[in-house]
């Protein structure tokens, strides 16, 4: 009797109590996780601790990779960020959009689609101030960083001042909150002209490597120059990625010189 109830003891020690219909749940879930799914925890927006809260306004002297960041602001816009996208997806190029804050409140599902096509969403103020005071830069960035959040899952590392005031209050804010103010390096002028031509000049005539393009998802005349611009950029072999991606080979070049 004794050995019986020992020996049942010992397995009941022995083997955890069974748990059938919860890993079933869990393998199948497991399974049926596609890996080229991006989700908010698989996506690194991490910038490189030199970017952390810094400027950035030209690359590294001497940067030998054949990549440029195409940037993309005041947007996303229904009517024109789609087939942007659509233009991207084709070529498997990625690209950084830096979105109004009350944009992201009006069209969530479309940052979310930018965030799920593999591109970086970035914090570029709710309403394009120039220079507010204190107070409200405080909440055109802070509020953005929050629609951000809640449209795709991931607070922004990246903030373009508008009108790439670099000294205003949302540039200092932005910093403080430990993301870095970027300014770009070649315009393409879609601002003041409506040519597209001059729009295609602009920005493949003379790109340099880690070059970054200002162009804006808001215009007409922007989103129809995009197809030619892209196959031109893709023609000449450069490598379009995200801002984050190209500062982390910023970050590898500058390293590998020390
Ligand atoms: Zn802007």
């Amino acid at each position: 009797m004794r050995g019986i109830v020992g020996f049942l003891l010992a397995i009941m020690l022995m083997s955890p109590a069974p748990k059938p219909a919860l890993s079933t749940e869990i393998d199948s879930a497991v399974s049926s996780v596609d890996p080229s799914v991006r989700t908010p925890e698989s996506v690194d927006w991490q910038l490189p601790a030199r970017y952390v809260g810094q400027t950035v306004s030209r690359h590294p002297r001497g940067f030998d990779k054949r990549s440029i960041a195409l940037t993309f602001d005041d947007g996303p816009d229904p009517r024109f960020t789609p087939g942007i996208l659509d233009e991207l997806k084709k070529r498997n190029m990625k690209a950084t959009f830096f979105v109004l804050g009350w944009r992201v409140e009006r069209y969530p599902a479309l940052v979310k689609r930018i965030f799920d096509e593999g591109h970086t969403v970035a914090n570029h103020t709710r309403m394009h101030p120039a220079r507010p005071d204190q107070a409200r830069a405080t909440e055109e960035v802070k509020s953005t960083s929050e629609a951000i959040k809640k449209a795709c899952g991931k607070y922004p590392t990246l903030f373009r001042p508008p009108y790439g005031i670099r000294d205003s209050w949302t540039a200092r804010i932005a910093k403080g909150e430990g993301m870095a103010s970027v300014i770009w390096t070649i315009s393409s002028a879609d601002t003041q002209t409506k040519d597209t031509k001059t729009i295609f000049d602009n920005v493949t005539k003379t790109p340099s490597n880690g070059d970054i393009i200002l162009m804006h998802d808001i215009h007409e005349h922007t989103a129809s120059a995009i197809p030619r611009i892209l196959d031109e950029l893709d023609h000449q072999g450069w490598n379009c990625v995200t801002l984050d991606k190209l500062f982390r080979q910023f970050d590898e070049f500058e390293n590998s010189r020390n």
